[in-house]
């Protein structure tokens, strides 16, 4: 008895040492350090393609090697990403006829546009437009709006975010809470598969969780897409987004009332239908294909190496841009530069602790997830490890400098047991884990873990957020809006280290070590939930 107690005794200390040795890495001066140089002038924002990109790239493979990953592509830290860049370029006056007389939408402020193909030029003469609802099919509600009408060759105009919304009813979709279903990803895709000839989204701030500026700076720029054959050979030749205003005023001159289809199109019994109006639009293409890079290391497991964890965080930005209060460099601090430095030091603390994983750890930054979360789709596609082997994904992006906070604010709760893993590990640091205050945003969409989810791996995207610990939750949501307003994908996205506060990041970076390496270390299989849209058996 006595040798079985001082035999658990040394298993206890062996084992709180080594996280202790692991945990004792974590330091804010090299989280500083990371964020100072990816945030810093010389690499222009991160954007893919550019000197930034070269310059970024160096950085981290650098990095990865310091710490002691190796590399994930083979004998290389990069994978090339093959892309096509196109700029639409749009009528500045776009003229849709209706019975009773033409509405004319400008470029810009009434209506932004593009053609996601590689064929010039597009040009779209007196086609139909439809009025579909939400623009949604969705066996898993029961809701299906292109059931009683056929879109072929029409252009349709939807709303965005989902039946839920409007209605405040909890069991519409999730309520208040956006599906997938409601971003503009899926509208776009499910354009695409029905046959329409062109699918335009009215903007709305809340409903689509961003102002105008970010769904209208598209006009004129260009646009990535991974590069394949598809692109040729597209259906949906136009998508785009109209204001709020500008579909008032179409939907006045074709004689109806937006703000009630609205309500109408949340309901059950609503049936798309013609709108009596007619598009016109002439878009010249240009493209240009170009080769960008997603960045891995590894650690491989001890015990069950092809069982992988994945951290991620994406390394691009935006690069230079319009000039707002004398300053045109995007350096993206907060997004992404701060979830790479996260990222790094969790990837040391793994390499610092005494026991190698027992699975592996993947340590991912995809490239072009501005632009459409291309790096990781591409890296799904074409991973180095087996994608259904593949535990579970944690992401991390937009990351606040406002010091610790008491709260986990999980974007995206309730899809899988992660949830509960992660309650565990926080309660134990002293922390609540919460769901976002603005799930409307559909945040869970927005970032690296949606190729993982629609692939059928659980993914957890979580940081402090939305409870800082001297200011409370009231302050802290100004702060969250004043962020949202006045520095997310502007310039002023930057890193000052006499204002900037990395102690929530460093708090972060050690919860989820802590909670990846209990994926990593233990028999655990995180499965999905029933309710979640991208449940699959595993
Ligand atoms: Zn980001």
């Amino acid at each position: 008895m006595k040798y079985i107690s001082v035999l658990f005794l040394l298993i206890i200390f062996s084992c709180s040492s080594y996280k202790d040795k692991a945990l004792k890495s974590f330091n804010s001066n090299d989280l500083a350090m990371d964020i100072k140089v990816l945030s810093d002038d010389s690499l222009q924002g991160r954007a893919p393609f550019t000197i930034g990109e070269k310059r970024t790239v160096a950085y981290m493979e650098n990095r990865m090697k310091e710490i002691g990953l190796e590399p994930a592509f083979g004998d290389s830290y990069s994978q090339d990403v093959p892309m096509v860049s196109v700029i639409s370029k749009i009528p500045d006056i776009l003229n849709i006829k209706t019975k009773h007389g033409q509405v004319s939408l400008k470029a810009d402020v009434d209506y932004c546009a593009w053609s996601p193909t590689i064929n010039n030029p597009i040009i779209i003469d007196k086609v139909d437009i439809v009025f579909m609802g939400f623009g949604i099919d969705a066996p898993d509600y029961s809701w299906n709006d292109f059931e009683s009408i056929d879109i072929k060759n029409k252009i349709i105009v939807v709303l965005v975010n989902d039946p839920g919304f409007y209605t405040n009813d909890t069991t519409l979709f999730k309520g208040k809470a956006m599906t997938y279903y409601g971003r503009w990803r899926y509208k776009f895709e499910e354009a695409e598969r029905k046959g329409a000839l062109g699918c335009l989204i009215v903007h709305e701030d809340i409903a689509a969780g961003y102002p105008w500026d970010v769904a209208g700076s598209k006009n004129n720029t260009p646009l990535l897409y991974l590069d394949s054959p598809e692109l040729a050979n597209k259906q949906c030749l136009i998508n785009g987004w109209l204001t709020h205003s500008a579909a008032v005023k179409l939907f006045n001159l074709c004689g109806l009332d937006y703000e009630l289809l609205k309500i109408k199109a949340s309901q059950r019994n609503f049936k798309p239908f013609g709108m009596n109006a007619m598009l016109n639009i002439r878009i010249e293409n240009k493209f240009k294909k170009s080769v960008s890079k997603n960045i891995a290391g590894i650690i491989k497991g001890s015990e069950r190496p092809d069982e992988v964890v994945v951290y991620s965080a994406h390394w691009d930005h935006l690069g230079i841009g319009k000039v707002i209060n004398g300053d045109s460099i995007y350096n993206g601090a907060s997004d992404n530069a701060a979830a790479i430095a996260w990222m790094f030091s969790i990837a040391k603390a793994f390499k610092s602790a005494s026991e190698l994983p027992k699975r592996s750890v993947l340590f991912l930054s995809p490239t072009a997830e501005e632009s459409g979360l291309y790096g990781s789709f591409y890296f799904v596609a074409h991973a180095p490890i087996d994608i259904k082997k593949t535990i579970a994904c944690i992401n991390n992006d937009v990351i606040l400098f406002l010091g610790t906070f008491k709260d986990v604010t999980v974007t995206g709760i309730g899809h899988s047991s992660l949830d509960q893993l992660l309650e565990e590990e926080t309660t134990k640091v002293g922390r609540y884990v919460t769901s976002d205050p603005n799930p409307e945003n559909g945040m869970f969409f927005r970032s690296d873990q949606l190729p993982f989810l629609k692939a059928g791996v659980p993914a957890m995207f979580a940081k402090g957020y939305s409870h800082q610990t001297e200011l409370g939750k009231k302050k802290t949501q100004e702060l969250i809006n004043s962020y949202w307003k006045n520095i997310y994908h502007k310039p002023s996205d930057e890193f000052d280290p006499k204002r900037d506060n990395l102690n929530g990041l460093l708090e972060d970076s050690k919860l989820f070590y802590r909670f990846g390496s209990r994926l990593v270390n233990e028999d655990i299989y995180p499965k999905w939930n029933r309710n979640s849209e991208f449940y699959v058996e595993r």
